[in-house]
């Protein structure tokens, strides 16, 4: 497999790719080791993966670097992903002996009854390119301190990636045999669904999510599904800096390219603030130096995947065709790398690919709206569910706004952020189950009850 730097779209390395009898060989190896590090001391498995954040701590550079050049995230922002990877797994160790102790509930009666959380065993993780260590951390680091084995495939785009983390584990003191790699494409993927793994925990795109889901239903073990979004963000008119607000949603729509799960993919703005809007958020996007991810201040790179070039071509295209104006970007530069100019449009409507499809590049739609009512409706017609924002000086009133969107996440006055405090979990199209908080923690246990009567 061809591992190719999508900012020069020159080849970095070759690697092998795993096949059926590697995964099985594989397989077998997790289910024979799971046991004993079932057995580990939980502080002694919290330890290790603190050693692994240390690790990923020391090699931050070299690890942000290898990163970059995989995913052509700009240099800096592969550095946030690490430090973001390491303050996650923070509060995973410090939280996991409180949230996977079992509990006593009738602890004086006769029977006693308790309750413990046992590991689920060998699980597969299936995981996605644009944030590797953040989704990766939420699934991997988890499932491990809870005492599972785990099958890690990485992107074929972040396949690099994908093996610094495993070496970095082994490092930090994880047996060989407890946490294995599944390198490749879809078909390797396809592969591990074939395999009686005793949960799937995948991040990814509704499509292939929906695959992987329907296919675990059949083995009647968890199956979690972390997927897209079409996130919206409403600005109301009462906004104490039209500035700021306009700001904090470009860089919430455009940071790592537009390639984020929660990335804001749509955005309606009250008519009396509306040209003041528009007027600063091209401002601030016109501000950004797009180039080589490696080059100084770079904000915007190249995408990762050169195929999504050809989505967001054919959203301005149909966007256009039926009435919206580019206010900026709308197409490829002419150099080389899968870059796509930093695109903004207005008079759009809620029914154009633009404002229901994922984009996930460079690109946003801005619509103007008459009133909270409105844009409840426009922000509400989707078949997604990840995250929403409202921006207004009115606590009240956005939190009225969001307790009526079926989603995972509300955001007042910030947008695009994730807390390892709190669940991470998608409605409708944006999947099924959370990680991260004590449910993520949770997540990759299942539960054992005793009824315990004493004979005397
Ligand atoms: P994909 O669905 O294309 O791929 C996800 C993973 O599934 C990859 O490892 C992929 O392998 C693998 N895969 C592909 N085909 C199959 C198959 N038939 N059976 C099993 N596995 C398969 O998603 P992307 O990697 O492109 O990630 C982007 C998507 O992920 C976006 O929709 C984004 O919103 C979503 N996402 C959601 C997050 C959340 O927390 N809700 C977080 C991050 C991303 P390979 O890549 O090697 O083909």
């Amino acid at each position: 497999m061809r591992i190719i730097n999508p900012a020069t779209e020159e080849m970095i390395e070759d690697v092998a790719e795993d096949n059926r009898l590697t995964l099985s060989n594989k397989f077998q190896l997790l289910k024979q080791a799971q046991h004993s590090w079932q057995h580990t001391a939980l502080t002694d498995r919290i330890k290790t993966i603190q050693g692994f954040s240390a690790l990923l701590e020391t090699n931050l550079e070299t690890l942000a670097g290898i990163l970059t050049s995989e995913v052509g995230k700009p240099l800096q922002q592969s550095r946030n992903e690490l430090k973001g990877a390491i303050t996650r797994i923070q509060w995973l160790t410090q939280n996991a002996e409180q949230y996977l102790a079992g509990e006593w509930m009738k602890a004086e009666t006769n029977p006693e009854e308790k309750f413990v959380y046992e590991p689920l065993g060998v699980v597969c993780n299936i995981s996605a390119w644009n944030y590797p260590y953040l989704v990766g951390v939420n699934v991997f680091v988890p499932a491990l301190i809870a005492g599972n084995a785990v099958m890690y495939k990485p992107s074929e785009y972040a396949t690099l990636t994908g093996l610094e983390i495993n070496k970095l584990l082994k490092k930090a003191g994880v047996p060989d045999a407890v946490f294995q790699l599944a390198i490749g494409a879809g078909a390797v993927g396809d592969a591990l669904l074939h395999l009686p793994f005793d949960g799937y925990f995948f991040t990814g795109s509704y499509k292939t999510g929906k695959l992987v889901y329907e296919k675990a239903a059949l083995k009647m073990v968890p199956c979690q599904c972390e997927l897209g979004g079409k996130d919206p963000l409403y600005v109301a008119e009462d906004v104490r800096d039209i500035k700021d607000t306009a700001i904090s949603a470009a860089e919430g729509a455009f940071y790592n390219s537009g390639q984020s799960c929660c990335s804001v993919e749509r955005i309606y703005v009250h008519e009396k603030v509306y040209d003041r809007f528009v007027h600063e958020f091209v401002q601030e996007v016109k501000s950004w130096k797009i180039g080589l991810p490696t080059g100084e201040g770079v904000f915007i790179g190249p995408l990762t995947r050169k195929e999504q070039l050809a989505v967001l071509d054919q959203q301005v295209r149909e966007a256009v065709r039926r009435g919206a104006f580019v206010l900026t970007g709308g197409k490829r530069p002419t150099h080389k790398g899968y870059y796509f100019e930093p695109t903004v449009l207005v008079n759009v409507t809620n029914d154009m690919s633009l404002m229901q499809d994922e984009s996930f590049g460079p690109m946003i739609g801005i619509m103007k709206v008459a009133d909270d009512e409105e844009a409840v409706k426009w922000m509400q017609d989707t078949e997604y569910g990840l995250t929403a924002s409202v921006y207004s000086s009115n606590k009240q009133r956005a939190e009225g706004i969001l307790e009526q969107l079926n989603v995972g996440t509300g955001y007042w006055n910030c947008c695009d952020r994730v807390s390892a405090a709190l669940p991470w979990s998608g409605r409708n199209h944006s999947g099924i189950g959370a990680t991260l908080s004590y449910i993520g923690l949770r997540a990759f246990t299942k539960t054992k009850a005793y009824h315990l009567k004493n004979p005397g």
